[in-house]
């Protein structure tokens, strides 16, 4: 994702530094991952959370002035809905999920939580709400409890194993040599990338915000723990408003509503049977997906 803008190892210092004279790490972490452009209107409020509707208007964005990526994308995420976003690699869908939590800010149009335009409020309390699993985690170099626990530093010891269960990862931290205690990131221990994704979805659960995103949250994780945890998440979703990315049309069947993306515009919308019928990219994805799974017992198609 786009932690990078301050190479890691800085960042490493900087964390260590800072570590101890913060208390709310939050706050930290989105300092440090948010590029400079993006502050905070003087006075800014705080975002009011009512229900949890997520409004994208007429959304253009480029990451530079030269190429347009989002093209006048529009949805709405009802409060408590899970609206799944799926399209070919490169269609704009992380875009989604970074300008809701803001790394960056529109061209055009605008972005409403419950009413409040993002730009409008604190990104601290804009990033309090919502619980994100991106594509590619980072870990901060520190013990693994440390890592979970940034989702929620008061969880207590019983919450955080909990969450690991749930996540499917209390196993495998338990058995390390020094267990919870275990330092990892770039500096200790290394973890895979489905034992990053799952850390990522421990914390998720372990934060409990009223909106999720997931990016294609499992698409680190083979099969068998794809569809435990696929369950999990959609346990986890619950009442809470999601945008779901979708690496296999397979767990997003029950979404409330799927949007198909291609370069960068809505091209598609409706429910799983409703786009079915329709005969566009959707179910020519889900052709070519159901095939693929006869061949390789995968139903992988975006492994971007
Ligand atoms: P998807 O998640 O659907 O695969 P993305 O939203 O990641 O697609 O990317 C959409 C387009 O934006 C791609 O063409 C990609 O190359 C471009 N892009 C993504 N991130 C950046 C970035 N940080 N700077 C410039 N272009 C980017
Ligand atoms: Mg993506």
């Amino acid at each position: 994702m786009l932690q990078l803008f301050i190479p890691l190892g800085a960042l490493g210092v900087m964390y260590r530094q800072l570590k101890y004279t913060l208390a709310d790490m939050d706050q930290l972490f989105h300092l440090l991952e948010t590029p400079p452009e993006i502050t905070d209107l003087p006075n800014a409020p705080p975002l009011k959370i009512q229900h949890g509707e997520i409004r994208f208007e007429q959304v253009d964005f480029g990451y530079t002035p030269e190429r347009q990526i989002l093209q006048s994308v529009s949805f709405t995420v009802p409060a408590g809905k899970k609206l799944a976003v799926v399209g070919h690699s490169g269609a704009g869908k992380s875009t989604l999920s970074r300008l809701l939590y803001r790394f960056y800010d529109v061209t055009r149009g605008r972005i409403l939580i419950d009413g409040q335009d993002i730009r409008s409020v604190t990104q601290y309390s804009l990033r309090k709400a919502i619980g994100i699993v991106p594509q590619d985690t980072v870990l901060f170099n520190d013990s693994i409890r440390y890592n979970l626990q940034y989702g929620n530093p008061q969880a207590t010891q019983a919450e955080l194993e909990r969450a690991a269960d749930m996540a499917q990862i209390r196993q495998f931290i338990e058995a390390l040599p020094e267990g919870w205690n275990t330092v990892v990131g770039e500096r200790g221990l290394k973890l895979s990338g489905g034992e990053k994704q799952r850390v990522a979805i421990a914390r998720a659960i372990l934060k409990q915000p009223p909106i999720l995103i997931f990016d294609e949250a499992t698409s680190s994780l083979d099969s068998g723990t794809e569809q435990a945890i696929q369950k999990t998440l959609n346990e986890v979703a619950g009442q809470h408003t999601t945008l779901m990315i979708a690496h296999r049309l397979s767990t997003i069947v029950d979404a409330d509503q799927i949007l198909v993306m291609n370069q960068g515009q809505v091209v598609e919308q409706g429910t799983h049977s409703e786009l079915i019928k329709y005969h566009g990219i959707y179910q020519q994805m889900w052709e070519l997906q159901l095939h693929e799974k006869e061949e390789t017992s995968s139903l992988s198609f975006d492994q971007h």
